[in-house]
Formats: C-alpha cells, structure tokens, sequence
C-alpha cells in the first residue's frame, strides 16, 4: 500500500474527545485492531452454578424425555435401562449413540463405576466416551491402581485407565473417584482437520477429570483401536457421540454438550488459519460500514478522526481523496487559530494528533506529514509537551 505522505504523529496526549484510533491497527492476519471497539463482543451465555449452560445441547437429564434423545448404533431404541435417573449401560446392549450429531464440543459428563467392585483390569467398570464414535476418553475403575495400598487393587496399563485416551495417552494424575461414587469429565474436543486426504491439524482433546486436568490439549495420533494404532482417517465433520458399552453396569447422568467452533474457522483474525483475502475482505466492509456513518460535507476534528479509522482497515480511494480534502480543510483552519482558540481546541487537537500517532505507528501513514509536523510544533510551543 502507497502511504499517505500528508500525515504522521508524535507523543500522546491523555486529553482526547472522540474514540477510535487506539491499539495496533489491522494487519494481513488480523481484521480487528487490538482493543476494537468495532469488533462484536460474545453472544451472552448465562451458566448458572451445577446447570448446563444456557446454549447447551442437554443430552441427558435423568428424564424419559432425554433417554429418548439415544438410540443403538443402527438407530433403534437402545436396550439400556434407565435406573433411577441415570443412564446404565446394559451388557450385550452394544454402544449407546445420540440421535443427533456433533463435531467440536465442549462435553460435560458424569459417570460412576459400579459400586459392587467385580472383575479386574479391563473388565472392572469399563465403559467409554467415543468422541463423535472415534476417539475414546476411558471409563473405567481406576480408584487404586497400586497393589501395595489396596487389597483390592485395579492394576492396568496406563494408556487404558479412567480418563486415559485410549491406547494413546495416560492421564496426567489419577483423580478417580472410588466405585459408585459420581465422577466428571468436562472435555474439550477438536475434531482433526483436513483438506482433501491432506491432514492439517491432528486436532485435540482436553479433559478434566473431577475438575484436574488430566489431558492438557492432547493431540490426537489415530482413531482409537485396541492393541494397535490405527492411523487418524478423514471422517465426516459430525457424527453421534457415544458411550461404550463392556459389559460392566456403569452408570451415567447429567451429560450435555455445546458445540464450539473449530480454530480453523475463524480466517479473519489470527490462528492457523487466518487467510489474507478473507481478513481483508472483512477489513473492507467495516471500512464501508464506517465510512457510511460520516459526513463527509463536514471537515471538522470529529470528522477528521472518523476517516482516519477508516483508513486504518482500508486505505483505498474513494476514502484516501476524501481524507485528504478534510484534512488539508481541518489543518487550514487551525493554522488560523489564535493561542486563546488553541487552548479551548486542545481535546480535539488531541484526538487529531493521538489517532495519526496510532496510524504511524502501525506504518498506515509515513512519517512525513503535514499535519502532524503543524501539530508537533503547536504542542512545542505551547509547552503541552511538559510533565506537570
Ligand atoms: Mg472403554
């Protein structure tokens, strides 16, 4: 981009009047300037204490209603029972799938081994959580895994116990809980992304278990198998989430989940998978939107100021000829100003002189600029340079 040669900036005055012009401008990778205040804030989500939040997906609330929200893996009613409010699996019942379908989430979970401990190993309290049916967060007793502190120990391997990604990734800590008492898994998952055949991203799973961390972002290596490695696979971009059934009466209750977006959709603003055309294009309506707003019969400080935010996303004509005109108009009229009118203009000169300090800052104007050099000396003069 050529640069304005009209403008430029010094120090900052804290006596300003009009908002804008402030953080670091938008950039090839970032259509919003750091502190925008044209950037949209979040969708406002209330999440009372111990309730899914207000956008949540409640897949399970103890309810006939919401076991209805479950099937088989051929889609026909599941044969696990509703026991009391919670979910059981039931053995030979195969896997329970949700009816509808999901990608990246954030999944909360509870879950209790059976409290009559029976078995050993795998076959102690084995159940599962398969992210969109492929990627299983372990269920399992793994209340004591050392024979040396428990006469009733469930020793295993550590990439199959509770809150492990299964064959992949041990957790971090062992939080479980003892049989039958209620556990949480609060995950966060990204499902891999891939462009063709071409994997991108291995994506990743997050997982607290009982509210420690036991999956710090872990990326995933393959679709989970047992015994081997199965290397990661395109599939499609939602796909049911369901529970394992291994033949062990494990129990599950308050499970809702929130679909999240994946870091490779935001192409505006940062990440991955930030794309130049897309920011810029983006960059390119707020300029429009912005532009709309003014007045552009009007060449005063306000006025001044409000192009100057415009040009910080797109510094195109028709918004740089008008600029131009405005500013050479605004800067005329306070070389004609007297001291007294100096003075009573200080919050607008400064507002003048604080957004073209921003624009130079970022490179969105040269440092030669006439403007800035008639502002530069206005402020030497009249001292406002000091510190009190
Ligand atoms: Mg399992």
């Amino acid at each position: 981009m050529k640069k304005l040669t009209i403008l430029s900036a010094s120090c900052l005055s804290a006596c300003t009047l009009f908002a804008g012009l402030y953080g670091d401008t938008p950039d090839d990778r970032h259509a919003w300037a750091v502190h925008d205040r044209n950037r949209p804030n979040p969708v406002k989500v209330t999440a009372a204490p111990g309730l899914p939040p207000s956008d949540a997906v409640v897949l399970f609330d103890g309810t006939e209603k919401t076991f209805a929200n479950w099937c088989d893996k051929k889609g026909e009613p599941t044969k696990w029972k509703l026991v009391d409010g919670a979910l059981e699996s039931v053995k030979g019942a195969g896997y329970i799938s949700t009816k509808q379908s999901f990608g990246d989430c954030q999944l909360h979970i509870e879950w209790a081994s059976p409290s009559k401990v029976e078995g050993v190993g795998q076959g102690r309290g084995n159940s599962g959580v398969f992210l969109m049916g492929m990627y299983e967060i372990q269920v399992l007793d793994s209340f004591e895994t050392d024979p040396s502190k428990d006469p009733n120990p469930n020793p295993n391997y550590a990439d199959g116990q509770a809150s492990a990604v299964y064959a992949e990734n041990p957790p971090l800590v062992n939080a479980s809980r003892a049989p039958g008492e209620w556990q949480t898994y609060d995950i966060i998952f990204h499902q891999p992304v891939w462009e063709g055949e071409k994997m991108v991203w291995p994506g990743s799973v997050t997982v607290l278990h009982n509210g420690v961390l036991t999956q710090d972002h872990w990326e995933m290596e393959g679709l989970t198998t047992h015994c081997r490695r199965r290397p990661l696979q395109p599939h499609a971009v939602k796909l049911p989430l369901q529970l394992q059934d291994h033949g062990n009466p494990v129990r599950y209750r308050n499970i809702w989940i929130r679909e999240i977006p994946s870091r490779y959709a935001n192409k505006t603003h940062g990440g991955p998978a930030a794309c130049r055309a897309e920011v810029m294009k983006l960059r390119s309506e707020t300029a429009a939107k912005l532009f709309a707003k003014i007045d552009t019969s009007k060449t005063d400080a306000a006025t001044l100021c409000a192009l100057l935010e415009v040009i910080s996303y797109c510094k195109e004509p028709p918004y740089t000829d008008i600029l131009k005109k405005t500013c050479c108009a605004y800067k005329a009229r306070v070389e004609a100003m007297n001291d007294a009118a100096l003075d009573n203009a200080k919050g607008e000169l400064s507002s003048v002189k604080n957004a073209l300090a921003v624009l130079r800052r970022n490179s969105v104007i040269g440092k030669e600029c006439k403007m800035c050099a008639l502002l530069d000396s206005i402020w030497e003069r009249k001292g406002w340079n000091k510190k009190k």
